[in-house]
């Protein structure tokens, strides 16, 4: 079943049975996880700085993958919701977007606090919708939320909002009504590098989070609420794609749709809103290639490669999942990838071992099973893991940490997003050639390389058709540009250029004497 047909099965209208929709809640498995979490307006949005109730009656169930079982009801909102979001967040734009920047500081900080103080109401929250690891969500998912408001407001503190070409004056201004629409991996932290920006820039927003994994999103909610953000300034609507997020990317009255989701998606929602001539900032797919090359530590370049690639249980944009390697150092590689992969925790969420939880659906789970048996059919040698669920776990969507060596590039598995623990290792005789290999992709988002020599890295990152380059998996800064060539998007976030994508730029000829 697609992910999108497997949502629809889960959606129904309010008042049906329930928990007999989910498969596996009769399946046999070591005990459920306690991670329920009461997220109290679940069936409400928050629209014009209040929780209000759906126009319709429809509602989705949000499972947690660890043990299938359902969690919490979702209202499923429709056009008619969103039009009432998007009112409120254009009624609020003329005053919000003149606020004064020290207003805005303090918006920022006073969310920062508040949202702190809810750290681990989000964590489990995220653990309960999409199956991370807790520790994991605790340590890295919301801390890296929090993240964003910080750099928002240091960087509106140091922005120079104008200029002054000859006579004429440049000056940015907020661009608008901001659509945010988002995907389910790191379901808090997609949404706030998207809005502390548009919220620093003086936007307004209605934000549709992934009908996967809406809870932490609830809680950002009423966080944004307690720190007295303005009514209209910020909207939730639930929903799904073809429903809310169709209304807000077609919307007359929305002026920007800051998207992060598939290729795919990314797709249909410029179309959608070519109608309107909006702007569409995109954040997409990725397959990044991780070039090893010859005078690197192989050591820690291929352990670190191995684990970065199973980050979030694989589901990251910027895993890098294809590993390029001499051909004269693969089989010390082969090596170093099983042992690497073996030493992988897979289980329970909320044990703090636990460094692979499970993957966030069935729908995913079966996706990546399928890449695993297509790796097998193309002729790839299995090195770690393979198909089915680790031994032991007997429910929740679990895969296995899985290694392919002897890839080629025309394979599947090399050349396809699969959004789970699955590494690919290929291999390459020069340097040119791996750049080839590294480049020949539809994606653009990351590249890494691993040198012994820094202008080594440096010559070969400089070759990388990719917006973000790691060199020896340098640490991931929150404030570089974040964003993809090619099919991996068309948008920067984080920083200045995260920011400036919320303004429009104003020409005032004539603005200096001549
Ligand atoms: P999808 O593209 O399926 O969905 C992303 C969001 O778009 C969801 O909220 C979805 O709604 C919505 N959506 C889907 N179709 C439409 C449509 N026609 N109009 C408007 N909105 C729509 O991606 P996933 O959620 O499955 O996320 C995984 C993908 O996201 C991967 O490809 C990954 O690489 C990419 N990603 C990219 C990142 C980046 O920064 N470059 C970061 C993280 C993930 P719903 O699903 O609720 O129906």
């Amino acid at each position: 079943m697609s992910a999108k047909n497997e949502n629809a099965a889960r959606r129904r209208t309010h008042g049906h049975s329930t928990a007999a929709d989910l498969k596996a809640s009769a399946a046999p498995g070591p005990a459920p996880s306690s991670a329920f979490v009461e997220v109290p307006n679940s069936k409400q949005f928050y629209i014009g700085g209040k929780w209000v109730d759906a126009v319709g009656n429809a509602v989705i169930d949000v499972a947690n993958p660890a043990t299938e079982e359902k969690i919490a009801e979702v209202s499923i909102g429709n056009a008619t919701d969103v039009d009432l979001a998007v009112a409120a967040a254009r009624a609020a734009f003329p005053s919000f977007s003149r606020t004064t920047v020290d207003f805005r500081l303090k918006l920022l900080r006073r969310i920062a606090e508040r949202y702190e103080a809810r750290q681990d109401d989000l964590a489990k929250a995220i653990t309960a919708e999409m199956g991370a690891p807790l520790q994991f969500s605790r340590d890295v998912q919301v801390k890296a939320a929090l993240s964003h408001f910080r750099n928002a407001a240091d960087t509106l503190q140091a922005y120079g909002w104008a200029s002054t070409l000859g006579t004429t004056r440049v000056v940015r201004e907020p661009i608008g009504v901001c659509g945010l629409i988002t995907a389910w991996n790191w379901p808090l932290m997609l949404v706030t590098s998207k809005l502390a920006y548009a919220l620093a820039a003086g936007c307004t927003t209605v934000l549709k989070p992934s009908e996967i994994a809406p809870l932490s999103n609830l809680i950002l909610a009423q966080v944004l609420h307690d720190a007295g953000v303005s009514p209209g300034v910020f909207n939730l609507v639930n929903g799904d794609g073809p429903g809310v997020g169709h209304a807000l990317c077609a919307h007359p009255d929305v002026d920007m749709i800051s998207f992060t989701g598939s290729t795919r998606g990314g797709i249909e929602v410029a179309k959608t809103a070519a109608g309107t001539v909006k702007r569409v900032h995109q954040e997409l797919g990725g397959k990044s290639a991780n070039i090893i090359l010859p005078d690197a530590n192989l050591a820690e370049a291929v352990p670190a490669g191995v684990l970065r690639s199973y980050s979030n249980s694989g589901q990251g944009c910027l895993a890098p999942t294809r590993m390029l390697v001499h051909r004269s150092q693969l089989d010390e590689v082969i090596e170093l990838a099983r042992n690497a992969a073996n030493t992988v925790v897979t289980g329970d969420p909320q044990d703090s071992q636990t460094r692979l939880g499970p993957l966030v659906s069935q729908a995913q789970y079966d996706r990546v099973q399928g890449y695993i048996q297509s790796g097998l059919d193309e002729g790839a040698t299995l090195v770690a893991g393979g198909l089915g669920r680790p031994t032991g776990l007997k429910r929740g969507y679990y895969a296995r940490p899985t290694v392919f060596a002897h890839v080629t590039p025309d394979m599947k598995i090399s050349r396809e997003e699969i959004f789970g623990p699955v590494l690919s290792i290929l291999s390459y005789e020069t340097e040119d050639e791996a750049i080839a290999i590294a480049n020949d992709t539809v994606y653009g988002l990351a590249g890494y390389v691993h040198s012994g020599s820094l202008e080594h890295a440096r010559s070969v990152a400089a070759q990388l058709r990719a917006g973000r380059i790691y060199i020896n998996m340098a640490f991931n800064d929150m404030i570089s540009p974040f964003g993809g060539y090619k099919q991996s998007g068309n948008g920067r976030e984080y920083g200045v250029v995260g920011f400036e994508e919320f303004l429009e730029i104003k020409a005032i000829l004539g603005y200096e004497a001549a």
